[in-house]
């Protein structure tokens, strides 16, 4: 762990073991901390906070610059970290680095344009003054399935606005953490401003994080259940809360769009990091006339993709996290089949080709699924398309927005007048048209409804770091 600028074991001396999800092995351990740790890294990020806020924007921006530099020298080494701990094809592992770096530089240069107002009175002996100052320490919680970029999304605009961190990484990827808490130390960040606690039992952690006075703002990303019942106990103690949680998302396929290319991307995006992704399309909806046509050439690209380690070239899919992830997919292909989907590919745990100690499913694709499945309600988290006929615009706008979550949604079609509908009527907080990357630094990223509050990336994403200040000035 790293608390007030040095490494230190659990204080029980404790410590768990990171496991490689593709093999089962033990890859290294980590300290096993628990609330004394937590309390302590907050307080030393309270006290770091009076010098680190009152530093300039370009001196927190030439700090986030370096991170930046670091974090690309060693690109290669974290890739490597993440692929074994996490378990992604190493290509994704790269990209998701890249996207994570760039976070740092994004919020190097957003440090220097956190701007005040000045407002006109109504008095003429009045004047207004609007001033933007960092909300304080900030305590972050991060998850497993982008290891690296959930640590920078947060670390990045925190530290740009002036405040100091604590960060818990999820049990599954500490060494991805640790690994991105050398390169702040590398960069020259003060003692005390960034602090991790590595924990194999996030409740005592997310205890202190929610409760202890000093800590002014919650970040989480994880599921919904997890974040709506943090997000509860820290605004129950006036903290300010941002919270990234589950999707989804709908991946609508009109008949005005070539089948076979809807079906590429639709393949792409379902299938990256495994479908371990909140954006991860959990339902498609396909126009009827190209309904047959789309399952066709959907099932011949799904059903190329090969499982496998991360660091096999050849590889499109990784292990899933754990085996109640495999657990959970089984139940909803079992219900969805049990109920009348078609099962078009896949539908079983790997095991063969050496493939026995990890948590290897096959890429799937279901055909025919109603709403009484419950996949078309509850996130899958895995390798497993769930299609759907639809016959008209409205109706299908119905059934996208037709669910508690709203995050990610994805549309296909070349009529503009359609696109700027389904833009504008879809209750979702990132939408792709004819896109399935619409993800970016510079971007806002974020949910609706059990998908969240706030937004993380872009301008919007360090305005979450900050509180506003009136000052009245009477003349
Ligand atoms: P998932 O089901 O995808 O693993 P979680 O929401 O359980 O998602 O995990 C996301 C993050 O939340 C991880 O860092 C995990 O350790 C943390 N977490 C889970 N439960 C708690 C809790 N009770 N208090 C604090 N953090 C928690």
């Amino acid at each position: 762990m790293y608390i007030d600028g040095k490494w230190t074991a659990a204080d029980s001396g404790k410590s768990f073991d990171v496991t490689n999800p593709a093999t089962g092995d033990v890859i290294r351990e980590a300290p096993d901390g628990g609330a004394a740790e937590a309390a302590r890294a907050v307080e030393a990020a309270d006290a770091a906070f009076r010098g680190w806020s009152r530093t300039t924007a370009y001196q927190r921006s030439s700090y986030l610059y370096k991170a930046y530099q670091i974090m690309i020298e060693r690109k290669e080494d974290l890739a490597r970290i993440m692929t074994e701990e996490q378990g992604k094809p190493l290509k994704a592992a790269r990209n998701e680095v890249q996207y994570g770096a760039d976070f740092l530089l994004w919020f190097a240069e957003e440090a220097k344009r956190v701007n005040g107002e000045i407002l006109p009175s109504a008095r003429a002996d009045q004047r207004f003054m609007v001033l933007k100052q960092p909300v304080g320490v900030v305590a972050a919680v991060t998850p497993w399935n982008y290891p690296v970029s959930m640590i920078t999304r947060k670390v990045g605009p925190a530290l740009a606005a002036g405040c100091t961190v604590v960060l818990k990484p999820a049990e599954a990827t500490p060494l991805c953490a640790i690994a991105m808490f050398e390169i702040f130390e590398a960069a020259g960040i003060p003692p005390g401003v960034v602090n991790l606690v590595t924990a194999l039992d996030p409740k005592p952690v997310g205890e202190v994080f929610t409760s202890h006075p000093a800590v002014r703002k919650l970040t989480f990303t994880g599921s919904t259940n997890v974040g709506k019942m943090l997000a509860g106990r820290a605004s129950a103690n006036m903290k300010r809360v941002s919270a990234e949680l589950g999707g989804h998302a709908p991946f609508v396929v009109f008949e005005d769009v070539d089948p076979d290319h809807a079906a590429k991307g639709g393949s792409l995006v379902k299938f990256l990091n495994t479908g371990q992704a909140c954006i991860s399309p959990n339902r498609f909806f396909v126009q009827n006339a190209s309904y047959d046509q789309f399952v066709d050439t959907f099932q011949a690209r799904v059903s190329k993709m090969k499982a496998g380690s991360g660091f096999d070239d050849a590889v499109a899919i990784g292990p899933l996290v754990n085996q109640a992830a495999i657990d959970k997919v089984e139940r909803q292909v079992q219900d969805a089949v049990s109920k009348g989907a078609e099962l078009v590919t896949g539908g079983v745990a790997l095991k063969s080709n050496g493939l026995d100690k990890g948590y290897f499913y096959a890429p799937t694709v279901l055909a025919n699924v109603t709403e009484d499945m419950l996949i078309y309600r509850e996130e899958t988290f895995g390798p497993v398309a769930p299609i759907i006929r639809f016959e008209t615009e409205a109706e299908v706008l119905a059934k996208a927005n037709d669910t508690d979550y709203g995050l990610a949604a994805y549309v296909y079609t070349r009529d503009i007048s359609r696109a700027m509908r389904m833009f504008e009527g879809l209750r979702f907080g990132i939408i792709g048209i004819n896109d399935i990357n619409p993800t970016s630094a510079a971007a806002p990223f974020g949910g609706m409804k059990d998908s969240g509050l706030g937004r993380e990336g872009a301008k919007e994403g360090i305005m979450e770091y900050l509180e506003t200040k009136l000052g009245g000035f009477s003349i």
